[in-house]
């Protein structure tokens, strides 16, 4: 498959996305979609049977889909051509030299939404700061992921004009959706990044579900 390159100089983003549906590739990557212009050229683009790459910023993959949803006039293609969204926010990893098990506190319970009995299995660590991780007591990082994949009642719930929190709850409840701060959960659960890090970066919109719940869900 040719690799059609889409800038040139004097060449305007919408004169490439014009022109690279013209050559008819099967996958368009754009870079990143930041109007109204760019949002109905990609739906036209996946319309007509084009695999097509994007990114956005927005807070959670609910937040983008919406936002991709009022920024295209005819809404509901939007609801007709996306299929999936994936979000990500990057957490510290806890350093392995300096690592040492971590109880949770009453407190940290209390800030996760969670009751002790929802935690069985789990191994939460913490560094404790060495010379490798600079005596921060962390190291490299990790991704927290949320993917949303669109189905029938999702769909439907968009072009009905439901708010974010009722296309959150009919995500969780028939796509088996994990939220960010759930997957981040997760991974503090593992002792892979911390409770703290968790809360200072991850959006929470409802109580995570138990350790054991999300890693079924996770097929772990
Ligand atoms: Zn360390």
């Amino acid at each position: 498959m040719p690799v059609i390159p889409a800038i040139t100089t004097k060449l305007s983003i919408e004169d490439a996305i014009k022109h690279m549906a013209r050559q008819d590739p099967d996958v368009i990557v754009i870079g990143e979609i930041k109007d109204t212009f760019l949002a109905g050229a990609a739906v036209q683009a996946a319309l007509t049977g084009h695999k097509v790459l994007t990114t956005f910023h927005a807070e959670d993959s609910i937040s983008g889909l919406l936002r991709l949803f009022t920024m295209d006039s005819d809404g509901f293609l939007t609801a007709s051509t996306v299929s999936c969204v994936v979000a990500q926010r990057l957490l510290r990893r806890v350093c392995v030299h300096c690592a040492r098990p971590y109880e949770l506190t009453p407190m940290d319970l209390r800030r996760i939404g969670c009751e002790f009995d929802q935690m069985a299995g789990a191994a939460f660590s913490k560094g404790q700061g060495c010379s490798h991780c600079r005596y921060t007591g962390y190291r490299k990082r990790v991704a927290a992921f949320e993917v949303l994949v669109l189905n029938d009642p999702v769909r439907d719930g968009l072009i009905e004009g439901k708010t974010s929190h009722q296309i959150r709850r009919i995500c969780k409840e028939t796509t088996g959706l994990v939220t960010l701060f759930e997957d981040g959960f997760y991974k503090a659960a593992l002792g892979i990044t911390t409770v703290e890090e968790i809360l200072r970066c991850l959006p929470i919109f409802h109580k995570p579900r138990s350790f054991g719940e999300l890693a079924r869900l996770l097929g772990k």
